[in-house]
């Protein structure tokens, strides 16, 4: 167990550093010492080519990564925490932190450049301003991963893992349970970072999956219509999808009945499978 989870020794070492932590990057480190170790463990880092966390900070959950793992690559935006990565990952010869913009960077190139191509897991506490973004990247790109362990506010937890077609689900949804079967593996208590956020966490896997439950002969427009459709909650699907993709109404109703639904259904009410057919006719 790494020394990071101390709080008064997490202070010690901002102090030092003269660092103040960015509420706006989401630096919400964590202190509770059972946490690393289970996310780790569960990530599967153990068992594949190696690892890529998103937003280490001072390098809490990489410490336990790097005790696993084969390699972690770390990407961090937060320049400023240099020289505290420097210190605390010092006796940590198979890391390496990447500084940039998660969202940003081609993960593709970079995974192939530290890699070799080879199937890894992703493990991070992402911070919250960018979580659906990040899952989406993650999901939408076709990157060579075998599963996605991450820290996120409990209830975007229940909304990732809700199916399409349920009151919860969201447009990330679509994406997870079309490449992934996911899971809540634990929850974590706000009092478990330093400082402590307004919410809870929870920490959820996503298995990826070999092949999607659904054929989509387009992928890209799966994803768009999914995002066209929750991008307005309180409209039919079909205005949101016909606005967002710019398709007339009437060929958009038209899919949602040869699809089996209802020409005035609204996007929770949607199944994958129904996505899938949707995406398919809209996409030819
Ligand atoms: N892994 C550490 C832990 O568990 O204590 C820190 C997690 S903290 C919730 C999120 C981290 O992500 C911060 O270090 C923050 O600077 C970094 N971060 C924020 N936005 C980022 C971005 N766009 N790309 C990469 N890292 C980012």
């Amino acid at each position: 167990m790494s020394h990071l989870s101390d709080p008064a020794a997490v202070r010690e070492l901002l102090a030092r550093h003269g660092l103040r932590l960015s509420k706006g990057l989401g630096q919400n480190f964590l202190i509770n010492p059972s946490v690393c170790p289970r996310m780790a463990a569960a990530s599967g880092a153990a068992d594949c080519a190696g690892v890529l966390e998103i937003g280490p900070g001072i390098g809490v959950l990489t410490w336990e990564l790097a005790q696993i793992a084969p390699k972690v690559i770390a990407i961090e935006l937060d320049r400023r925490l240099t020289p505290v990565l420097k210190e605390t990952l010092s006796g940590c010869g198979n890391v390496e932190v990447i500084w940039g913009d998660v969202l940003e960077l081609d993960l593709s190139r970079l995974i192939q450049e530290k890699f070799d191509g080879e199937q890894i897991c992703v493990c991070a506490n992402l911070p919250y301003y960018i979580t659906s973004p990040v899952i989406m990247t993650l999901l939408e790109s076709q990157l060579p991963l075998s599963t996605i362990t991450v820290m996120v506010q409990k209830e975007a937890a229940q909304r990732l893992c809700a199916p399409p077609g349920v009151r919860a689900c969201g447009a990330v949804s679509v994406g997870v349970h079309y490449r992934s079967r996911p899971k809540i593996l634990f929850q974590v208590s706000r009092g478990s970072f330093l400082p402590p956020p307004n919410v809870d966490s929870a920490v959820i896997r996503f298995d990826l999956l070999p092949t999607p439950p659904v054929a989509v002969s387009h992928e890209p427009t799966l994803f768009q219509i999914a995002r066209g459709a929750f991008s307005q909650r309180r409209k039919t699907a079909a205005n949101a999808i016909s606005a967002a993709l710019g398709i007339p109404k009437p060929q958009v109703e038209e899919a949602l009945l040869a699809a089996g639904s209802p020409a005035n259904a609204r996007a929770e009410q949607l199944t994958l499978e129904q996505f899938a057919v949707l995406a398919n006719i809209l996409s030819e």
